[in-house]
């Protein structure tokens, strides 16, 4: 079975999601403080966090770090402010998702599992990071590990968005195969993006000049123009 805290300082909302994630075959454990919440990582084993931004004691926003900083367990925020979540959507802290409230029970647990398949499929455990087996993949000058959600390339680790990480991840999944704006956009999160299409370019190109700082000789991430991107790995 696999479990779900929940770091929440409303009992109600709390409650809503004790009850929609148990019916959904999940254990939970509940704590109302970010501090219990890096306590209890660091005892029992969990499978996702779902994290209220709005916590008595610190930041949620802070919480994610320390706690990144220490595993790789998906991260979900709880909010319910525009404004923290265009913050969050620049995912430039490491969450996995975000829940707005108020959120239907139905959007809670559909979330929780999307996250859930997703990084087990990249054989992420919640074991603090490094002890747990290490998954990573060669291909030319990039090495991707999937333990870490990080890409070295030419032996430099790149500083990635976790959108750039997603995207240069699905072009490497397939060298020299052209992937569509949508078809990178739909590996880019788990919940559908809304009008993000444009946006792709945007993150093509910051990564790219991430990419031309390690090596300005060759751009492997090549436009095939009319139909997307792909990648040019030379061996
Ligand atoms: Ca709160």
């Amino acid at each position: 079975m696999q479990t779900i805290l929940i770091v929440e300082d409303e009992p109600g909302i709390a409650d809503t999601l004790v009850y929609v994630l148990e019916q959904e075959g999940f254990a939970t454990r509940w704590v109302q403080l970010a501090g219990d919440a890096l306590e209890l990582l660091e005892q029992e084993p969990i499978d996702a966090v779902l994290l209220d931004i709005g916590l008595p004691d610190a930041s949620g926003l802070e919480t994610c770090k320390q706690i990144r900083a220490k595993w790789t367990v998906p991260i979900l925020f709880l909010t319910a402010r525009k404004e923290e979540i265009d913050r969050i959507i620049g995912l430039e802290i490491g969450a996995d998702d975000y829940i707005s409230k108020p959120f239907s029970p139905r959007e809670v647990a559909a979330r929780v599992k999307a996250v859930l398949r997703r990084t087990q499929a990249n054989q992420i455990t919640s074991q603090p990071a490094g002890q747990g087996e290490c998954e990573q993949q060669q291909c030319g000058p990039f090495l991707l590990n999937l333990t870490t959600h990080s890409i070295s390339y030419h032996n430099q680790v790149l500083e990635l968005t976790p959108y750039e990480y997603r995207i240069l991840r699905t072009l490497l999944s397939q060298p020299e195969r052209v992937f569509s704006r949508a078809q990178l956009l739909d590996n880019m999160s788990d919940t559908p993006l809304p009008s993000l299409d444009r946006s792709v370019d945007s993150h093509i190109r910051s990564l790219r000049a991430k990419l031309t700082m390690v090596n300005q000789e060759n751009q492997p991430v090549c436009t095939r123009r009319g139909f997307g991107y792909f990648l040019k790995v030379q061996a």
